[in-house]
């Protein structure tokens, strides 16, 4: 099993979009996946198709400890499971904050999951912050993404974003590596967009041999600004299920064929615990 979490502590680069369809292609290629929606804002959950009436079960449920996962997912199309995400959540920041090892519930009850139901896949999609949602997801996960939109001020704000994955390695999960960038809203006629692509790879290259993303890429699969993606959320499907022959379509497939072809951490399943050094 491959976890993945998708970050970037900024809103609007592509996080969501990237998780679910991502996470409907490799469904498509016959994975088993699990799409986890962390944002309170629940746009993963919409974007398949639920929206939750209110006290409904969802992944607030399991990070207060009220419900495992195995009652809050559900599947959302062949081989896609979702475990929702709901308003409530907001309040996670705030109710967990007096929780001792508050930052590895989620990675628990992954675990707890996974002596019952078999995954290939785990992508958990994160809010817009850096908070105690993001930080369960870093402790639950193997491997990062981050979804970038390549103009002028993409590299600004990476360092911060790349200071807490090196953190997070340090003090909660060593297993933990930025495997790679997806470059999103890509601008095909541009250069703006070719060169921040090839100042990403400077900055990857000349990193210190120990940082956690110092083997990352940038995957080959630009995903190009195309309007079918913007559009499929409201009608609860992913790109596949909206329009299947869409330039966006074919990059979110090409995406997850790029993901089941890369090298798989040395050692896949959940991280082990890291004891704080
Ligand atoms: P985030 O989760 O990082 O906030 P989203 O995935 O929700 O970002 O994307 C922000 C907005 O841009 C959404 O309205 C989404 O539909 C749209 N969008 C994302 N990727 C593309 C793309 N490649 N082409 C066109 N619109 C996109
Ligand atoms: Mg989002």
């Amino acid at each position: 099993m491959r976890s993945i979490v998708v970050m970037n502590q900024k809103g609007g680069v592509g996080k969501t979009t990237t998780s679910v369809n991502l996470a409907a292609g490799l469904a498509r290629q016959g994975q088993r996946v699990l799409l986890l929606d962390l944002d309170p804002q629940a746009h993963a959950s919409l974007h398949v198709g639920v929206e939750l009436p209110p006290n409904a079960p969802s992944i607030y449920h399991t990070f207060t400890g009220q419900r495992p996962l195995q009652q809050v997912r559900r599947m959302v199309s062949p081989r896609l499971w979702l475990a929702p995400a709901s308003i409530d959540l907001a309040a996670t920041e705030i109710e967990l904050a007096d929780v001792p090892g508050r930052e590895s519930i989620l990675r628990d009850a992954l675990q707890n999951l996974a002596q019952e139901e078999a995954y290939d896949y785990v992508i958990m999609d994160c809010p817009p912050s850096l908070g105690v949602l993001t930080i369960n997801a870093l402790v639950a996960a193997r491997e990062v993404f981050i979804p970038l939109q390549p103009h002028f001020l993409a590299l600004h704000g990476l360092s911060k974003l790349l200071e807490t994955t090196a953190l997070v390695t340090r003090r909660l999960n060593r297993d933990l590596k930025v495997s790679g960038i997806v470059l999103c809203l890509y601008e095909t006629n541009t250069r703006l967009a070719a060169d921040v692509a090839g100042d990403l790879q400077s900055f990857l290259a000349s990193s210190e041999p120990e940082a956690p993303w110092a083997e990352g890429r940038i995957f080959q699969t630009r995903i190009r600004r195309n309007i079918k993606l913007a559009e499929a959320p409201s009608f609860g499907k992913s790109i596949f299920d909206y329009a299947a022959r869409c330039p966006g379509a074919e990059d979110y497939a090409q995406l997850a064929d790029e993901v089941l072809q890369m090298a798989a951490p040395a050692t896949a399943g959940l991280p082990p615990v890291t004891r704080a050094a």
